[in-house]
């Protein structure tokens, strides 16, 4: 199988997974109990704390382990808007966002909570500027540093600067670009950064909330004081060991990956213009993440390319969503104004640090021959 699906899920590391095994194996003590067993568990979720840090520049202190990038993006949206409520009731989240940003949002109105979408341009950025339009009662702009489907980059630290400058806080889903980009918390001047193991060689079900200190955050999950009272729960202890693993690898590997990365893409870019020159790959007037390509094939629409390419054994992901019987254009593309007819022959391919320059070749050939199988089946 070619897997071009990195984006959606990467492969366990061995050494990751060599390491969530020894963890396993361990004595089974409670991170939390006072005995030596018990902190010498302890030990191992500190260490993976410090590993998690520095890959996104932030101090051990501001990690807050979570079950994914899921809860995390609920934790800071819910947690710092319910913090903030005595500044105001309305949440501003670009309308690019991934699901679990919505789906926070969509909790935050169901509690009382005014919901503003920024929009995006048509090259899938946001224009920093939008912010000083935003009502004055706003608490909270969430803006994600890569989009999961376009691999567009945002604007994060503009947008940052010019709400802080109004007094709100900022969010921002760094799910997509850690591993993939250097990332510096306190450079962007972020308030609350989520990020997910399983997007970078660990496993899934874990991930962490960057939280800078003072900035209002209310836990979630209470109980016990577990993560300094932010998340109660006895840690995801091999979990936790496996994404500090995940992240130290990443940090040491970033740099040459980022260039092996690129020259896969140019590559892989190329070629799709020679079987299709009308293909359209979006975003590309704007940065982009290294590893993904987000390409409507005129006439190929994305549920029988997925389909040709799944009898192939490419593995890609569909940039467009599948309703019974067709598809719809997905919410990214509708936001930057791609034309429905092109949003529904939308595919994501995006590679990562299985990938091999003969996986693309092998993958382009598959397209050639997808692209006149899905163009037949598509209705006049
Ligand atoms: N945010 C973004 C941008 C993502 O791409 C994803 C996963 O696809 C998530 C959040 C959710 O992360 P998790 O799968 O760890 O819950």
């Amino acid at each position: 199988m070619i897997y071009l699906d990195h984006n959606a899920s990467t492969p366990v590391r061995p050494e990751v997974a060599e390491a969530m095994r020894e963890a396993l194996a361990g004595s089974g003590a409670n991170p939390s109990s006072a005995h030596r067993e018990g902190q010498h568990e302890r030990a191992r979720i500190e260490q993976a704390r410090e590993r998690v840090a520095a890959l996104v520049h932030a101090h051990p202190e501001q990690v807050v382990f979570t079950s994914g990038g899921t809860e995390g993006d609920h934790l800071a949206l819910m947690g710092a808007a319910w913090g903030l409520r005595e500044r105001g009731k309305t949440v501003a989240i670009s309308s690019i966002e991934h699901h679990a940003v919505h789906g926070a949002a969509a909790w935050l109105k169901d509690l009382g909570f005014t919901i503003e979408h920024l929009p995006v341009r048509p090259d899938g950025m946001t224009d920093p500027s939008i912010v000083n339009d935003l009502p004055r009662d706003t608490s909270l702009v969430s803006l994600m540093l890569a989009n999961n489907e376009t691999g567009v980059l945002q604007p994060v630290a503009a947008v940052a600067a010019r709400a802080h400058a109004r007094g709100m806080r900022v969010h921002c889903d760094a799910v997509q670009c850690a591993g993939k980009m250097p990332i510096d918390t306190d450079a962007l001047d972020i308030d609350y950064l989520v990020i997910s193991a399983h997007k970078i060689g660990g496993p899934k079900g874990v991930g962490a909330v960057i939280v800078r200190p003072g900035a209002p955050l209310m836990p979630l999950l209470r109980g016990s004081g577990h993560e300094r009272g932010l998340r109660g729960g006895t840690e995801n202890l091999p979990g936790i060991v496996g994404f500090g693993c995940a992240a130290e690898l990443a940090l040491r590997d970033l740099a040459s990956e980022r260039t092996r990365l690129l020259a896969l893409r140019e590559r892989f870019e190329h070629g799709l213009k020679a079987i299709a020159p009308d293909a359209v790959i979006h975003g590309t007037s704007a940065p982009r993440l290294p590893n993904t390509v987000n390409v409507s094939i005129p006439g190929a629409r994305s549920d029988h390319m997925l389909m040709a390419l799944d009898a192939e054994g490419v593995a890609v992901s569909a940039g467009a969503a599948c309703a019974s019987g067709g598809v719809e254009p997905s919410p990214v593309l509708a936001a930057m104004g791609v034309p429905r007819e092109l949003a529904i022959c939308a595919l994501r391919f995006s590679s990562g640090r299985t990938t091999t320059e003969r996986e693309i070749d092998d993958a382009l050939a598959a397209i050639g021959r997808a692209v006149p199988k899905a163009r037949a089946l598509a209705p006049a």
